[in-house]
């Protein structure tokens, strides 16, 4: 029950790549037949991708996971802006996967660029009024996520993006967590650049793509060999991208079947945890969410603690915050959406997916509520993670 972390590899995607690893080994840049064999095999991915996404497959960069994605985004795209016109101001905001906030993190403290985060409401969403406040015609692009992986809420990227379009700046989505369950049509949603990871929708781990509008202005940022016109320089990773196109071609025949899926699931689990268990709260939008994503914060109750027993009962599920020796600190998330340090430490995450049964959630909803209990008697005989003068 933890698939916003990772999911398994679809057996037909499996399938699909096999051969790539020892029978059709070419390297796709070799000009002789095993390596044309592999290109085909990666342009016909390609395809399949840009079909997904309604745009060109010359459109499509080959990256080595969502991360990546978002970091040749950020950096290829500020470091463009800042080439061209001068630009130096980054808008983000105070929601996004670390492999954005770090990465804007790092163009700040490293190449003095200037990050500004757009608030969110109480339910992490991004108010495209309040992007057009915050442009500035010194802002190199905007970066705002699509799907939120810990609170599930799906944000108005079409309406920021006509935002961003009408003021003339690149914009960017992270739509690693959004891509398992929503259209990603890129002219719908109004987006430059958009990341995706194959791992979050049944494909293999370490393989993921950038889509980058033709125009956007971008420099690489890994450089090297002429692959990926010149964006991303590294031999493909032949069997893993025939992996990502299978898994996303997958994805969006049979969007419905695995919404139809996990929802019911997903709403039974919210609706009997917030009824069954006093001071439990929902967190992130209770409609304009992930299909397969369920969140919430316990008053009086440690989430890591919550996860190690629910872990012993053969539970896989998640939570919001970093354990750190005996300091837990909340998830930067949580707080952004107004939640006091102590509640937000007592937060968890239930992504369903494929292998979900109606009776693992009936499993999960006979042991929470004790679970929550019984770490609420224990808080009540301790000061709650010795931690009281920070409140
Ligand atoms: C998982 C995730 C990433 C990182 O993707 P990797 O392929 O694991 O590097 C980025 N953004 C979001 C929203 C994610 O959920």
């Amino acid at each position: 029950m933890d698939y916003a972390a990772t999911t398994p590899i679809e057996p037909r995607v499996f399938d699909a790549m096999l051969p790539y690893f020892n029978d059709d080994f070419g390297n796709p840049s070799s000009i002789h037949r095993w390596g044309q064999k592999a290109e085909a095999a990666v342009e016909n991915s390609r395809e399949i991708i840009a079909q997904g996404l309604g745009c060109l497959p010359a459109e499509v960069i080959f990256t080595s996971c969502g991360s990546e994605s978002d970091n040749l985004a950020l950096r290829g795209a500020a470091f463009a802006a800042r080439q061209s016109r001068a630009a130096n101001h980054i808008l983000i905001s105070p929601v996004e996967h670390p492999a954005i906030s770090k990465t804007a993190q790092s163009l700040q403290k490293y190449h003095g660029f200037c990050v500004e985060e757009i608030p969110v409401d109480p339910f992490g969403l991004v108010d495209p009024v309040d992007v057009e406040a915050l442009i500035r015609p010194d802002t190199a692009l905007v970066s705002i996520i699509m799907a939120n992986n810990e609170i599930g809420s799906i944000n108005s990227i079409r309406e920021i993006g006509e935002v961003c379009r009408n003021q003339g700046i690149p914009f960017h989505t992270d739509a690693v967590q959004a891509a398992a369950y929503l259209p990603l049509n890129v002219d719908n949603l109004n987006v430059d650049l958009l990341s995706i990871g194959a791992h979050k929708f049944y494909g293999p781990k370490g393989i993921g793509a950038l889509y980058v509008r033709t125009g956007t202005e971008i420099i690489a940022t890994q450089t090297g060999g002429s692959q990926e016109t010149g964006l991303r320089a590294g031999t493909l990773n032949v069997p893993y991208i025939v992996g990502l196109g299978e898994a996303f071609r997958l994805a969006q025949v049979e969007r419905e079947a695995r919404v139809n899926h996990v929802k019911p699931l997903r709403d039974h689990l919210i609706s009997s945890i917030l009824e069954t268990i006093p001071a439990s709260y929902l967190t992130g939008h209770p409609t304009q969410r992930l299909p397969n994503h369920a969140s919430f914060v316990f008053d009086k109750v440690d989430g890591n603690m919550l996860l190690i027993k629910l872990d012993a009962a053969g539970f896989a599920v998640s939570s919001g915050s970093a354990c750190k020796t005996g300091n837990p600190e909340p998830s930067g998330v949580l707080l952004s959406i107004g939640l006091p340090h102590d509640l937000a430490l007592g937060s968890l995450r239930v992504t369903l997916g494929s292998s979900t049964s109606f009776q693992d959630i009936e499993a999960m909803l006979q042991i929470v509520p004790e679970l929550i209990l019984q770490e609420r008697i224990l808080a009540s005989k301790q000061p709650f993670n010795d931690n009281n003068e920070r409140n």
